[in-house]
């Protein structure tokens, strides 16, 4: 039997065989629920609730899928601070079907940076992780560090709406060969007080674009939601 293989099939063969047995050992499991099966079992994903329409400042238009709460806030801390990268996947897929039915024309879709010191603490950044996998599906060409931090901002935890907009103000920096007389799509996590969009937005506009857009896997309301605040 293994006479007739190629080395080529035997290789692929001897792949899946190791890809079955790490799935066997560590079959991947639901981050909310931990049921076996997927990284967000379908159960989970089937609690996910549309996020109400949202204006930010700022940007020509914004798109938020998932109320922030439940499995969505559970698997977006699991991807955002446990390097459970892999959670790019479904968290990515809600992205897409954030901009389902829109027609913004994208030219470049970029993401919200880190600083590189929490870069390089953290190891990656999420949103470019999402910005990237939202780019491979709809085709469109993804620069996540068209948009720099130019400098570190406090933690926006405890601050409120006109603290959070003084925090982010002037800390971007955007590159114009990126986007000069494009029309670019920001792409983050959560969208909170839309103060980090806007002052991105700002930047990405100050380098030339012609137009701005905004997505986010989800969206919380400042107030009512003190997990998020905790979060973002
Ligand atoms: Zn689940």
């Amino acid at each position: 039997m293994i006479g007739r293989l190629s080395v080529g099939q035997i290789k692929l063969l001897a792949q899946q065989v190791s890809t079955a047995a790490l799935d066997l050992l560590f079959p991947p499991c639901c981050v909310n629920c931990e049921r076996v099966g997927s990284f967000l079992c379908s159960r989970c994903l089937a609690t996910v609730t549309q996020a109400p329409a949202r204006e930010v400042a700022g940007l020509d238009g914004v798109r938020v899928r998932a109320n922030f709460e439940g499995a969505i806030s559970a698997a977006i801390h699991a991807f955002k601070y446990k390097r459970q990268t892999w959670l790019v996947q479904p968290l990515g897929g809600l992205l897409c079907e954030a901009l389902q039915g829109v027609d913004w024309t994208v030219d470049v879709v970029s993401a919200v940076p880190l600083h590189a010191a929490r870069l390089r603490e953290r190891g990656y950044n999420q949103a470019a992780l999402l910005a990237d996998h939202l780019a491979r599906e709809r085709g469109w060409a993804c620069r996540p560090s068209a948009i720099r931090r130019v400098r570190e901002t406090a933690s926006q935890v405890h601050l409120n709406a006109q603290e959070r907009r003084a925090n982010v103000a002037d800390a971007f920096s955007a590159d114009p060969e990126s986007v000069r007389g494009q029309c670019v799509l920001i792409v983050d996590d959560v969208l909170t007080t839309g103060a980090t969009l806007s002052a991105c937005a700002e930047a990405v506009r100050a380098a030339g674009a012609t137009r701005v857009y905004g997505a986010t896997v989800a969206g919380a309301v400042y107030a009512a939601s003190p997990a998020a605040n905790a979060l973002v």
